[in-house]
């Protein structure tokens, strides 16, 4: 059994687009965790392209946990504090958003067949490529294969007709850069819950302020533009197990 693990960003919508065309083999499905908190443009954009998927003969099946609202007793994203020293929070919402959701499904519908996992990983993502840590899984890299980049997967899909998606992540992610940022700040709906869910965190694990900005400041009083000028940028390829902003 084959499937995908769709984030609906640039490469696993590459992937995907790839295997409804017949440029990679077909797959079972494309498997969707949905943290509930992604960017209102990647519904927009899972909203237009599921049918045309499904016209393709690709079933796309969204799953998501019942922990998702969680986020709001904070710990669970990887929030900065400080506490002395500058630290940040254990995060387990890949695992319990997108990992263990998953799997759920797979237990579901595999009838004990082992499963390929098809991850969007590029070559220049390549070092967040890691070995399934459960037997009845086998992950595979099919752009690592095809020896495609992140612009490698935008360009493909602009000379296909296709449409280029914008990065998925939660619309809170500590580990957005200061350009992603700014585009949730434009997005007014996307500002809004990433300044709520920073101040709820605030006191969420006493005695430590958590905070969702490296800054270590409320959200609304970061200065993204300085930030981005003096080159103090996040980069995504920190540690997302392979199924973040893919
Ligand atoms: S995008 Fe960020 S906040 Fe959302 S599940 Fe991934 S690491 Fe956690």
């Amino acid at each position: 059994m084959k499937v995908i693990s769709l984030g609906w960003g640039v490469q696993s919508f590459t992937l995907a687009a790839m295997s409804a065309l017949g440029e990679l083999e077909p797959v079972d499905a494309a498997i969707h965790a949905d943290t509930t908190h992604e960017s209102k443009l990647t519904y927009e954009f899972a909203a237009r392209w599921t049918p045309w998927l499904a016209e393709h003969g690709m079933q796309v099946a969204t799953v998501s946990s019942s922990s998702a609202m969680q986020v709001w007793r904070g710990g669970m994203i990887p929030a900065y504090t400080y506490n002395g020293s500058k630290g940040q929070a254990l995060r387990t919402c890949t695992q319990r958003w997108k990992i263990a959701p998953i799997r759920r499904w797979l237990q579901a519908h595999r009838n004990g067949q082992p499963i390929e996992q098809w991850l969007g990983i590029s070559t220049d993502e390549a070092l967040r490529m890691k070995p399934s840590p459960v037997k009845y899984i086998t992950h595979r890299w099919p752009l690592i294969e095809q020896h495609m980049s992140r612009k490698d997967c935008a360009r493909w899909l602009t000379e296909h007709g296709l449409e280029v998606p914008p990065k998925s992540a939660c619309t809170f992610c500590p580990y957005h850069n200061t350009a992603e940022w700014r585009r949730i700040k434009a997005t007014p709906e996307d500002w809004q819950e990433a300044v709520a869910v920073d101040r709820v965190i605030r006191k969420a694990r006493p005695p430590y302020d958590l905070f969702v900005h490296p800054a270590r400041k409320p959200l609304e009083e970061v200065d993204l533009r300085t930030e981005e000028e003096r080159g103090q940028l996040r980069l995504w390829d920190e540690e997302c197990s392979g199924l973040c902003g893919l």
